[in-house]
């Protein structure tokens, strides 16, 4: 029986056997004793499957990574020590020197540097297209060399809600496998790998942790994409790696696992983006009461959506549960239940304003971060993107009155009474 995703947050990914710990232990080893050296050249061989070294893997880590996969409908999976080494190793898991991706814009900036600046740098070329790009001009993005289609399920900052069963039509159209961050919506709020993604990565950083305590990162494979197929664009997953023994990873592992062992085997083991044990246990922690968090975030920042559209000192609210909303329709069909707990926001009288209402604030701290329990905000135009100009920011896409609010699990009152006060100080 398929358990439900409440049930498989709370369990799932760690199974006791008699007399074992009840609750996942943290396994804060670096190393894996072997009676022979035979026995350990199997698992160096992936002949076997054991863990030797936790830069590749590691129990606490797998378990965590487990139940990631089962709640996002996955078959394989492993944890990363941040969302960009996440973004990072799915990517140029499949795409190296001389191929090309098509991204969505609205994208994470830092998502957007590491691959317009970085891997730019390590000869993936990268074309970017608008969220809200028709068929015919996604189409248009694609070359001969392009190996993958990426985007995310809502947004961070944007919160443009992606039209997964397009983008994946037309990934899989120029036989190549979507890409899509699920960091914002949380696989409780949407499973892309059902509306056809084949590919979900996380920062754990954000709601699935929850509190805030440990950068992290995740990828996991839908086990739906057939390398073998297109054997010719995906040479990484279907030739020989002689590094390691002349494996053929889609041969060996097949469409369910091949992704993930290729990405351990090689991209873990040589650059070595790894999550401590202990961060991953903190992890489970979190997503054990992901689905009670989730549901009072969005009914949280709905309710604050609706306060701040109806009050006459803000100027705009983007928030896809607003009627009216550019993204209202696309997160009815993507994300029924609710999207997440990030809105934005301007208040009248631009930038200044904006800086009053800031200082204002008691409940709602000032930091750059957003997703965990606690209400936070932040104003790029006064601290992050503070250098540039009214117009600098403008041709960013970062309007100088722009808030990025995240509401948290508080009282909901609470959280309009703090709001409320500062923009009474305008
Ligand atoms: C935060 C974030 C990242 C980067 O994750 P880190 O854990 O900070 O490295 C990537 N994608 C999205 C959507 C994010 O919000």
């Amino acid at each position: 029986m398929e358990y439900g995703q409440g049930t498989k947050c709370v369990q799932a990914g760690y199974t006791p056997k008699t007399g074992e710990p009840r609750v996942l232990p943290i396994i804060q080893s670096t190393t894996f004793k072997y009676d022979t050296s035979e026995a350990m050249g199997k698992l160096f061989d992936l002949e076997a499957s054991g863990y030797f070294y936790t830069r590749l893997q590691n129990p606490t880590s797998d378990c965590v990574a487990a139940k990631l996969t089962a709640l996002e409908g996955g078959t394989a999976g492993m944890l990363t020590s941040s969302g960009q080494a996440a973004n990072l190793f799915a990517v140029f898991n499949i795409a190296g020197a001389g191929d090309h991706v098509v991204a969505c814009s609205a994208i994470y900036g830092g998502t957007f540097n590491l691959f317009a600046v970085t891997m730019k740098k390590m000869g993936v070329d990268f074309t970017f297209v608008t969220p809200d790009s028709t068929e015919e001009e996604l189409n248009a993005a694609f070359r001969p060399n392009t190996k993958a289609l990426f985007g995310e399920t809502i947004a961070n900052p944007a919160l443009a809600v992606l039209d997964i069963e397009l983008y994946a039509r037309v990934a899989h159209a120029h036989g190549v496998p979507l890409i899509v961050d699920n960091t914002f919506a949380t696989p409780v709020n949407c499973r892309p790998i059902e509306w056809g993604a084949d590919i979900v990565t996380h920062s754990t950083t954000k709601y699935l942790d929850g509190h805030a305590t440990s950068v992290g990162g995740a990828i996991v494979d839908g086990g739906k994409f057939d390398w073998m197929a297109h054997a010719d664009r995906f040479p990484g997953l279907t030739t020989p790696d002689e590094s390691y023994h002349g494996i053929v990873y889609a041969e060996k592992f097949g469409k369910e696992g091949a992704f993930i062992y290729k990405c351990v085997a090689q991209l873990m083991r040589d650059f070595g983006s790894t999550p401590s044990p202990f961060n991953a246990f903190l992890l489970n922690l979190g997503m054990e009461t992901l689905h009670v968090r989730m549901p009072r975030h969005c009914a949280n920042a709905q309710a604050v959506a609706e306060f701040l559209s109806g009050h006459e000192k803000v100027a705009w609210v983007e928030y896809c549960g607003l009627p009216g909303d550019k993204y209202y329709e696309l997160g009815k069909k993507y994300l029924p239940n609710g999207s997440c707990g990030v809105l934005s926001f301007g208040v009248k009288g631009g930038r200044a304003a904006a800086e009053k209402f800031m200082k204002n604030l008691k409940l709602a701290a000032i930091v750059t971060h957003v997703a965990d329990a606690r209400t936070c905000i932040l104003h790029p135009a006064s601290s992050t993107h503070r250098q540039l100009t009214d117009e600098e920011l403008e041709a960013g896409g970062v309007a100088p009155d722009m808030m990025r609010l995240s509401v948290g699990i508080e009282d909901v009152g609470d959280i309009i009474a703090d709001l409320s006060a500062a923009l009474e100080c305008i």
